[in-house]
């Protein structure tokens, strides 16, 4: 069986290396000739929009999924009846833009904070008054921290504007959390559901760094994966889905969701039964869903920017090296550590020392176990 995957990536990249095992074949197309995916299976380079390649990467596919969701979705719905895509385009669609994805929760009834769309100098001061600080974001393509301004008091609104302005925005009220989670579970072709412990997330600059699980309380984490189910439920959705919350005295507060497996999954690979890569894998292919439970208490550090020393960290017993095969840039993911042990004071204990050697420089804040 072969599966087609738009966006050459990392992600991309760890769900090939997790399906050989199961049998598969893959194919990717991406805009770059060189990518992590690439170095693992053939690649078709060019746009995304280019429906000649998008053919090629269908053909004898059994399915067509992502690793990366911020695709042009009419394209795709060309070529529906040819090939299935998984997830659905509707939730891909809808993650692309800010403002269907608050709305979208607000619907189903996952809290989220409070948000405005703005497209202009009105509407972010109409914005601020009502919700006070905030932050003023792009609707589309933001990533990382990417395409956001903080809007602390009503000077900063006309920079906001101006660093951000031409494209539509979207304006939220500022979350002062206590910590960062997001839950991780698939829905397989059956309907089958099975959904990951919470991850605990650490972002410095926006960027997230620092991924623990298992996370929180067995009922914060209930509630985390009761709101999945339900965004799951509502696309008949195949495949692994992901949501990200802010944590505020003990509530779950929706930031957003990634129509995919995600970086703060990435701890599955050593730290779980089975992968959130195999279970994307198993999910959109109908097999039955792996099992999510951890085999003990992870640890997943970014690498960014450059590599630490790896003969150093691979001295490290007991620690997980993974090299994207990504050329080195500021602020650029270019690998991840994963780290097991049996408790979680162990682990925090160990992942502590590590930090200076993993992210140097970089103050990582740590939390407590919540
Ligand atoms: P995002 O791209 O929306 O996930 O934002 C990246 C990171 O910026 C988040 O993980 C938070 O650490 C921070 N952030 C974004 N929006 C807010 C907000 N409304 N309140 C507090 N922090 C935020």
């Amino acid at each position: 069986m072969t599966v087609g995957i738009i966006g050459a990536g990392q992600l991309g990249r760890m769900m090939a290396l997790a399906g050989y095992p199961l049998g598969l074949d893959f194919r990717f197309l991406d805009r770059s000739t060189d990518t992590p995916g690439g170095q693992v299976a053939p690649l078709l380079a060019g746009d995304f929009t280019d429906r000649r390649l998008l053919r090629r990467l269908a053909r004898g596919a059994s399915v067509v999924t992502f690793d990366w969701e911020n695709v042009p979705v009419e394209p795709l719905r060309a070529l529906a009846d040819k090939v299935e895509f998984a997830p659905p385009l509707a939730a891909l669609a809808a993650a692309q833009d800010r403002l269907s994805e608050k709305r979208l929760f607000e619907r189903l009834g996952v809290p989220t904070n409070r948000f405005a769309p703005v497209e202009g100098e009105r509407d972010l001061a109409g914005a601020f008054a009502r919700i006070g600080p905030g932050v003023l974001k792009t609707r589309r393509l933001g990533y990382d921290g990417k395409g956001q301004f903080r809007v602390r008091s009503r000077a900063d609104l006309a920079p906001a504007l101006a660093a951000l302005g031409g494209a539509p925005l979207l304006y939220e009220e500022f979350v002062p959390f206590d910590c960062e989670v997001s839950v991780i579970g698939a829905r397989s072709t059956r309907g089958e559901i099975a959904v990951y412990p919470l991850n605990g997330n650490v972002h410095v600059d926006g960027i997230l760094r620092l991924t623990r699980a298992p996370w929180g309380t067995p009922a914060l984490a209930r509630a985390a994966a009761r709101h999945l189910a339900r965004v799951l439920e509502h696309f008949r959705y195949t495949g692994v889905l992901t949501i990200e919350f802010f944590v505020r005295g003990g509530r779950l507060i929706a930031n957003e969701m990634a129509p995919r497996v995600h970086n703060s999954g990435h701890w599955t690979i050593e730290g779980a039964e089975t992968s959130q890569f195999e279970n994307h894998l198993r999910a959109i292919l109908g097999m039955p869903l792996g099992s999510t439970r951890p085999r003990g208490h992870a640890a997943m550090v970014n690498l960014i920017g450059e590599l630490p020393a790896r003969a150093a960290a691979l001295g490290e017993p007991g620690l997980h090296w993974h090299d994207y095969g990504k050329s080195p840039r500021p602020g650029r993911k270019i690998g991840h550590c994963t780290l097991v042990e049996a408790t979680a004071a162990r682990r925090d204990r160990r992942v502590r020392a590590l930090l200076p050697r993993l992210a140097p420089g970089v103050r990582v804040p740590f939390p407590r176990t919540g």
